[in-house]
């Protein structure tokens, strides 16, 4: 091998891209293979912690969001009946002055699209589905379903929580399904006629379900929300984790939660339904020159909007260790890699699962104030 060489990505995702973007700034040739034959506009919005967001000044996009996206004044907590404030942490000017960066509010799809935007179109291979790959004295090959085949000196697996790359690397093991479903959806503010979300994002803390919610665009002109509640297991099908939901069904979950939440529910046209699936923390993540990136190596619950921050962060981390090898260095950077990020994103998994994050004041400065531009890195073994 000689130079920087040639890194094949798994899953153009949020994760899949970043690391292509951060790896093609640091000299790598790079290819990103994704199954799907083009990127559709899922109706989500998403969070973006300081954290996050100083993982997106590393590729230059935190301008970009910070245009697009809503800044809340706070991070809102709220007993689901009385609206009982249990915790309030300043967003805003404070917040950035507290974290180093701001805490962002954006839709999915326009961050999703910020990041492809960052990767060439002439990196990007869509509709190529993986379907294995074999390591050998010359390199990595991708074997794909249509039989095409693709030989690279390394590969970087973003390809998700269903990650073929995992199952191939740990053995086959469903996500285990965490007998909880998400409903999600988008919409026009308008809808809300004069009754507004206001400036927090704010979540509704019920006893086994709760609800959050905040607009998506720095306009405040769409609105997204997103739930927590039990369903019966049986509902489980492999189609069903990302269905069209009931909203009448929703709406009577939610019957007893407070007046501007059933005024939210009530505007909302249409809902989405997501099973929330969960695996235990992997025992590595790195088989010689492969490396899972993002939820294909720990998936989350959604609890403390920290899955793709994660991924962003494994993406700068990745590419830091990259940036100090040579090709022939790989192995050894992607063990360097997972020594570094494995304690966070474990700690960060096991937490968000609990779903206590922010219910009540404290805990946040290890989350929001990490910056993986700039945190030490360790030696594997050295900890
Ligand atoms: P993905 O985004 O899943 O991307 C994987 C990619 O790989 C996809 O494009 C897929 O098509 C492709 N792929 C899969 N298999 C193959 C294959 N065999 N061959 C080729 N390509 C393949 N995180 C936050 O930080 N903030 C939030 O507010 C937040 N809210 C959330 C709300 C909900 C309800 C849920 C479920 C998650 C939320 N998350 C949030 C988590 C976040 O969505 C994920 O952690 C993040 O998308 C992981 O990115 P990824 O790139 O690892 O995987």
């Amino acid at each position: 091998m000689q130079g920087r060489g040639h890194i094949g990505i798994v899953g153009a995702g949020l994760g899949g891209l970043a690391a292509a973007a951060l790896l093609l700034r640091a000299g790598y040739r790079v290819t990103v293979f994704e199954q799907a034959p083009g990127f559709a506009r899922v109706g989500a919005g998403i969070q973006m912690g300081a954290n996050a967001m100083k993982a997106l000044r590393a590729l230059g996009l935190d301008g970009e969001v910070r245009r697009i996206g809503f800044r809340p004044e706070s991070l809102l907590n709220r007993d689901h009946d009385t609206g009982a404030v249990t915790n309030e942490l300043p967003g805003g000017d404070a917040l950035e002055a507290r974290y180093g960066a701001p805490h962002m509010c954006l839709h999915r799809a326009d961050l999703h699209a910020a990041l492809a935007a960052a990767v060439p179109a002439e990196h990007l291979r869509l509709g190529r589905k993986l379907a294995g790959l074999d390591q050998h004295t010359a390199g990595v090959t991708l074997t794909f379903t249509d039989g095409a085949r693709e030989t690279v000196d390394a590969v970087i697996a973003a390809d998700g929580v269903h990650s073929v790359v995992r199952e191939q690397m740990l053995g086959a093991e469903a996500p285990r399904f965490t007998g909880r479903v998400a409903y999600r959806t988008v919409f026009p503010a308008a809808l809300l006629g004069d009754r507004q979300l206001g400036n927090s994002r704010t979540k509704w803390w019920g006893q086994d379900r709760h609800l959050v919610m905040y607009y998506i665009t720095a306009a405040r002109d769409e609105v997204y929300f997103v739930t927590s509640q039990p369903e019966d297991p049986s509902w489980m099908t492999p189609e069903s984790w990302s269905a069209r939901g009931d909203v009448e069904a929703l709406r009577a979950s939610f019957a007893d939660f407070h007046p501007d939440v059933r005024h939210v529910l009530a505007a909302c046209p249409q809902v989405w339904k997501w099973a929330l699936l969960a695996r235990d923390p992997l025992p590595h993540w790195v088989e010689g020159r492969v490396a899972l990136l993002g939820d294909a190596c720990h998936p989350m619950s959604p609890y403390m909007a920290q899955g793709a921050a994660m991924a962003l962060e494994d993406a700068v981390i990745l590419s830091r260790c990259l940036a100090e090898t040579e090709a022939d260095g790989i192995a050894g950077a992607f063990r360097r890699y997972e020594a570094n990020r494995m304690p966070r994103a474990t700690d960060i998994q096991s937490l968000s699962a609990e779903n206590t994050f922010l219910r009540r004041p404290g805990g946040t400065d290890w989350v929001y104030g990490y910056d993986a531009t700039t945190a030490p890195l360790d030696e594997p073994g050295t900890r």
